[in-house]
């Protein structure tokens, strides 16, 4: 793990709490959390593989400071600061923190791809554990009452589309991706335009995802996500507030590389390719894996109010949302 000091603010975070951190290179995620998240990925591990495949790697914890006094925000800023990187706006977080001085240490799913468009998906009707205060509980009924989470079980918290070399515009930022901030799926989207939303994150034509590489993405989303619809029709959990985080090559150009890449047919046989055959095959197996252009990914985040609850059954609330995304990518996954 890195130290703390090697640390840098993340950038693509699109929604969420501030004080999301990674390492240089950015393969790895850092977002200050509580024990009980920490507790559920470690659950997750040991008991429940088949739903760990779509979460994140879990990489360990990291405690950011002993040092009470200072914050993780403070922190964050003495380590940019000494890095001397260059810290772009993201107008989508909240501006508040949680209290904590630990960290989840994760996968960065937006790691390895050229102009990564990223969509998260707030799951549930009902948004609150059992253990929120009565306040809480209200704030979030009413949120639940007046956005899509009422009918569909999910929101879109936050998304960000690249538009295109030099794109420029409303909501555009510096490096051409249009952001979706927290108000979109809370005050823009609703039940009669919810499709056209997710339309505005997979098809992009000035980024040169045009309808039939657009229809390729929504299938293989949708491949993911019913087999995580299984997962949790098998299992027995309670996730208040859980997301889904879609990942996909947001470049045209290098998406449709990618694809033909994957679909290549395989050499040896096994779905790898061989660049070396004089590597040893557990080496080549790796490499050709990371080295292999990225397509899509789709993970389960954002475990700071899940349990596993033997005993209580599915997740109905939950697998509400995820029924109703996997509805909409069924029909956008039609050419
Ligand atoms: P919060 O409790 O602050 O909502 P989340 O776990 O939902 O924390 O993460 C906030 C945001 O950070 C997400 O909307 C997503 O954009 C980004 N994010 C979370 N986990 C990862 C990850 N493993 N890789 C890349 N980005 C992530
Ligand atoms: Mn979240």
């Amino acid at each position: 793990l890195p130290a703390a000091a090697d640390l840098v603010d993340y950038n693509y975070a699109v929604a969420g709490h501030d004080g999301v951190l990674c390492d240089a290179d950015g393969e790895l995620f850092i977002k200050p959390c509580t024990l009980p998240e920490v507790a559920f990925y470690e659950a997750s591990i040991q008991d429940h593989p088949d739903f760990a495949e779509y979460m994140p790697t879990f990489l360990g914890t990291l405690e950011l400071s002993d040092n009470q006094n200072v914050s993780i925000e403070e922190q964050g800023a003495a380590l940019i600061a000494k890095r001397s990187i260059p810290e772009p706006v993201v107008p989508t977080k909240t501006g508040k923190r949680i209290a904590t001085n630990t960290a989840v240490v994760l996968e960065n799913a937006a790691h390895g791809f050229v102009r990564p468009n990223i969509l998260d998906v707030k799951l549930g009707v009902r948004l609150w554990a059992d253990d929120a205060h009565q306040d809480k509980k209200k704030r979030f009924d009413l949120v639940t009452q007046e956005t899509t989470h009422k009918d569909l079980g999910f929101r879109i918290a936050g998304m960000r589309v690249w538009q295109g070399e030099g794109a420029v515009g409303a909501d555009i930022d510096q490096d051409g991706y249009k952001i979706y901030n927290k108000d979109y799926g809370r005050f823009s989207v609703n039940t009669s335009n919810v499709n056209e939303a997710f339309r505005n994150f997979i098809f992009a034509e000035s980024a040169g995802i045009d309808e039939e590489l657009g229809c390729l993405v929504a299938q293989a989303f949708l491949a993911d996500l019913t087999r995580i619809q299984e997962v949790l029709e098998g299992q027995e959990s309670r996730m208040f507030s859980a997301s889904l985080l879609f990942v996909f090559e947001g470049d045209g150009t290098a998406l449709r590389c990618a694809m033909e890449d994957a679909s290549k047919p395989a050499i040896n046989g096994n779905g790898h390719h061989i660049v070396d055959e004089d590597e040893e095959e557990a080496d080549e197996d790796d490499e050709e894996e990371e080295n292999l252009p990225k397509i899509y990914t789709l993970k389960v985040i954002d475990f700071a109010h899940a349990q596993w609850t033997p005993g209580m059954g599915p997740d109905e609330n939950a697998l509400t949302g995820v029924r109703s995304v996997a509805r909409i990518l069924r029909d956008l996954g039609k050419a």
